[in-house]
């Protein structure tokens, strides 16, 4: 990045501010071409068309490309090797910096089924780390994903069945004792899931239902109790099918119709175009609209990782998989995705017809108002904290800016003099 105007000296009017232009700027609802998105002391403080450029200000410029607000991913495992479980702020800050690379910028790190020693390590690793946030760890910790251990057995997917177990108080009050965690998973049909609900919304967070066979009523009753989430839709959630497997005839309703039938709810969708084919992606985002869909990445430690066999969690808690490059397959089942926030964009641009506005806030500004983290990011509005990608025309990441700053993993101005 090169200060252009900053001469030796006193330090110019335009010190501290950094402007990104030269592309067009992604909003919630439109486009806005020839844009200039100026940051000062780490917050964006105009976000307009043309426009003079401070003195001293340091200019990235966009190369023609797009400039959007960073990603914001609800459920991720892990990357560049590291999966959130290994519980060290060294596996926390690898997995964090593969996903800044793609275009995160606030991530929420998300744990599997385990022993309770084993999240409690992984719930401090990313306390620290939180605690700690330099620019050059990349995307900032929004809040931790508690999704495992409260599974359905017969939906636990590629997560080890001995780590899942029904909800219990004195496990989960100790995980809400402060704010860390901020968006909560429990299958609906389990023992006690309605005090685990009512505990996670008391706390503020997304309460989310996942891994599990719930029925209709299931559902309406967890709803009733704070749920306003389905994770990973159509991945290891009740069906049609499944309930009749269940509960015999007549066939009935689950969690894919309430979600669909419900307003207040929201879901989210692997975008790889491995777990899920172009015209569900593309269903969803008809059905849902913008509002209510998330893109997430649900990125195993092989993200950015060559091909080979993998651990899904970490040590004695952790099962096998194996990662063709594309995605994680174990057995003849998908193992989670190894793609970064940037192909769940491309993946879905290309699927649906709704627009790169509303694909963009997918997977920005729909998950940060869902984890009630919009105030602060998921936007380019004055006032957010400046996380910005810039992308190519072709939507591949040039550049990632967290907190006004460029980070160092990714060349953020190509073309900048
Ligand atoms: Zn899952
Ligand atoms: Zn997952």
């Amino acid at each position: 990045m090169t200060p252009r105007g900053a001469g030796p000296g006193r330090p110019a009017r335009g010190a501290g501010v950094l402007v990104v232009r030269g592309g067009t700027a992604v909003l919630p609802d439109r486009l806005l071409p020839d844009a200039v998105v100026e940051c000062r002391d780490g917050r964006i403080t105009r976000v307009g068309r043309g426009g003079r450029v401070p003195r001293g200000a340091r200019v990235v410029d966009a190369g023609g490309g797009f400039v959007a607000p960073g990603f914001v991913d609800l459920h991720v495992h892990g990357g560049g090797g590291a999966d959130f479980m290994d519980a060290t702020p060294e596996a926390v800050r690898a997995a964090i910096a593969a996903h800044t690379r793609h275009g995160t910028t606030t991530i929420f790190p998300t744990t599997t089924t385990g022993s309770p020693e084993r999240i409690r390590a992984m719930l401090a690793a990313c306390r620290a780390v939180r605690a700690a946030a330099r620019p050059a760890d990349g995307a900032r910790i929004g809040g931790v994903h508690v999704y495992g251990p409260y599974f359905a057995a017969e939906k636990v997917g590629c997560h080890a069945v001995a780590g899942r177990r029904d909800p219990r108080p004195a496990e989960y009050a100790a995980w809400f004792r402060d704010d860390l965690v901020r968006v909560a998973t429990c299958a609906a049909e389990l023992p006690g899931a309605a005090a685990f609900y009512r505990a996670a919304a008391r706390r503020g967070c997304l309460v989310t239902c996942g891994h599990s066979n719930a029925s209709w009523e299931e559902m309406a009753r967890a709803f009733a109790a704070g749920v306003r989430h389905v994770d990973h839709f159509w991945c290891a959630m009740s069906s049609v099918a499944s309930l009749r497997a269940r509960f015999g005839t007549p066939m009935r309703a689950g969690m894919e119709q309430f979600v669909l039938a419900t307003p207040e709810m929201s879901t989210e969708v692997i975008a790889d175009g491995e777990h899920l084919a172009p015209d569900l992606l593309a269903f969803a985002a008809r059905m849902l609209g913008p509002r209510r869909l998330c893109l997430v990445t649900d990125s195993s430690r092989a993200l950015d990782m060559p091909p080979g066999r993998y651990r899904f969690g970490a040590g004695d808690d952790a099962t096998w998989f194996e990662s063709d490059g594309r995605v994680g397959r174990a057995g003849g089942a998908l193992a989670s995705s190894v793609a970064g926030m940037d192909r769940m964009l491309r993946t879905m641009h290309a699927a649906s017809d709704v627009g790169l506005a509303a694909v963009v806030r997918m997977a920005s500004l729909t998950p940060a108002e869902r984890a009630g983290i919009d105030g602060e990011t998921g936007s380019l509005a004055v006032g957010k904290r400046a996380d910005v990608v810039v992308l190519s025309p072709r939507l591949a990441v040039r550049g990632v800016i967290v907190a006004g700053v460029p980070w160092e993993g990714v060349d953020p101005s190509p073309t900048a003099g």
